[in-house]
This record gives structure tokens, sequence and C-alpha cells, in this order.
């Protein structure tokens, strides 16, 4: 069966994208599923986060988007079982001039995941966790997905960004993807000490309804120190109140789909 692929984005930067995309998909490995993490930002953040080292990074979402090298032979396995990646190196920076004159220059990353090859790996999700930017790396993981899954850091003046960012979203359905959906808005980096936190909550229901998902994932220690051990937070430290919460994200995404993969799985 065909993968779910889920765009991680945002174009601001540190509001908890790749941070959703490895706790994410590692709540989602402990449902049954077998995930993969398309790291698209030059930073490699999700990379590191997911215990690939830059010396060992030799196959990168770089040379698959040049078309050098297929997504197949730049996946590599993670220390969670059944959790993959495909690393990214800072060359991925420049994906936008090397492929300003490639006719198919949106398409690369759609085309590559339809590759054969990838489907040996029998992946249930894959998560693309985009740069902070709506350059050509985030319309490629846009292009290719089936939904948007937008963090929004729980401070002033997170909504003003949306707008831009469902902008590009409308463009890309009308010039290339048009079943693409938003997957929800999740509230990232929660203090519910902060009043200013609860305003945008409230902000962000009034706005967007039922696209901001119940779960809200809290300030919590864990989910910053975890990247540095090269795993989840999931993986860190089990119990924490960040793990608790992707894990609980998890379970939303599980039943506004309706459940049905995992019972398939199960069964
Ligand atoms: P982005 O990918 O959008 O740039 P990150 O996920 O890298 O954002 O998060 C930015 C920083 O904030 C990182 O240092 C990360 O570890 C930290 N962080 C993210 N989410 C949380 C959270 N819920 N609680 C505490 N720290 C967080
Ligand atoms: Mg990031």
């Amino acid at each position: 069966m065909k993968p779910r692929i889920i765009a991680v984005a945002n174009q601001k930067g540190g509001v908890g994208k790749t941070t959703t995309a490895i706790n994410l998909a590692a709540a989602m490995v402990e449902r049954g599923r077998r995930v993969l993490v398309v790291d698209l930002d030059p930073q490699g953040n999700a990379s590191t986060g997911l215990g690939c080292e830059v010396s060992t990074r030799s196959i990168t979402s770089f040379d698959v988007l040049t078309e050098d090298a297929t997504l197949a032979e730049a996946i590599v396995r993670t220390e969670v079982e059944e959790l993959f990646v495909c690393p990214a190196t800072p060359d991925l920076a420049s994906a936008d001039i090397e492929l300003v004159s490639n006719e198919k220059r949106s398409f690369l990353l759609s085309d590559a995941l339809r590759q054969p090859g990838v489907e040996v790996l029998d992946l249930d999700l894959i998560l693309i966790d985009c740069p902070p930017s709506l350059n050509l790396l985030t319309v490629n993981a846009l292009v290719a997905a089936d939904s948007v899954l937008v963090p929004l850091q729980s401070e002033f003046f997170a909504l003003e960004g949306l707008s831009q960012l469902m902008l590009t979203i409308r463009q890309v359905r009308e010039a290339a993807n048009p079943a693409l959906r938003i997957e929800g808005v999740v509230l990232t980096m929660f203090d519910a000490r902060n009043n200013l936190a609860l305003q945008v909550e409230q902000d962000a229901r009034e706005t967007l309804g039922e696209l901001v998902f119940s779960t809200i994932i809290p300030r919590n220690v864990r989910l910053s120190e975890a990247p540095s051990h090269g795993k989840p937070a999931l993986q860190y430290d089990s119990s924490s109140r960040g793990s608790v919460a992707y894990r609980a994200l998890a379970d939303e995404l599980d039943r506004r789909w309706g459940g049905a993969r995992p019972m398939e799985k199960a069964g």
C-alpha cells in the first residue's frame, strides 16, 4: 500500500518542525508503523536528531533532488527499528540555484518518492521535515505530500506567518497537487502559565477551528535535550511530558484517519 506522505512545514524557524517530525515519527513507530523522515533542511537537524552523524551522511536528499542517487540509496536506518531517515547536508542550500533550469524542479521529490526501490521498505508513513522558508525545497515537499502539518509556536505573531504558508499551499494546489490537504495545526512549546500562550491558543482555535489539534505540545526540556543524544525524546525519556504529548498527537491523527491502518496491521 502507498505510504501516507506528510510535509511538516512553517516558514518560521524554531517553531518545532524538526522536533515534531522526529517525535511524531517515533510515536507512529510505537503504533506499529514503518516510518521514513526525509530531511529537507540544509541544517540537517532531523538527521542529527535521529542519530545520523554528519560523517556518515554519504548519500543525501541533495543527491536525490539532483537525481544523482535514488531515494532508496539515500535512506539509512536509525537506532529505532522501523524508523528510517533520508539525511541532509548543507549543500542542500544550493538546490534552489542548482535546479533553477530543471523543468521538473518542483516535482523532483515527488518523483523520487515514487521510484522503484522504496517499496521494499514497506513504509506506512513519510514525514518531510521542511526548511524554515517557502523556497523550492518546501515546494518540493508540498508537491510530493498528501497533506501539510503545521507546527505553530505559542507566541505573539505566530498566526501572522500562516497566511503566507496558506497562500503557498493554494498555489501548489493550483499548479501541481490539487489533492494537497492541510492535516492540521499543532501548537508547540506551550507554557500554560503564560497568558500570551493561552491567548495564541484561543486566537488559533477561533481563526482555524477544527484545523487545530486538541493535542498541545508543552514546552519540555526533554524534547530539546534528546537531539544531542541522537534519538527521539520518546527513546531518550519515554515518560517525559513531551513524549506523552507526541504520543497523544499520533493518537489524535489516527483517530482522524479512522484508525484503519493500525487495525489492518494488527490483523
Ligand atoms: P524548527 O525545526 O521549526 O526550526 P525545532 O524543532 O528545531 O524547530 O525547535 C527549535 C528549538 O526548540 C530546538 O532547539 C528544539 O530542541 C526546541 N524545542 C522544540 N520544541 C520544543 C518543546 N516543545 N519544548 C522545548 N523545546 C523545544
Ligand atoms: Mg528544523
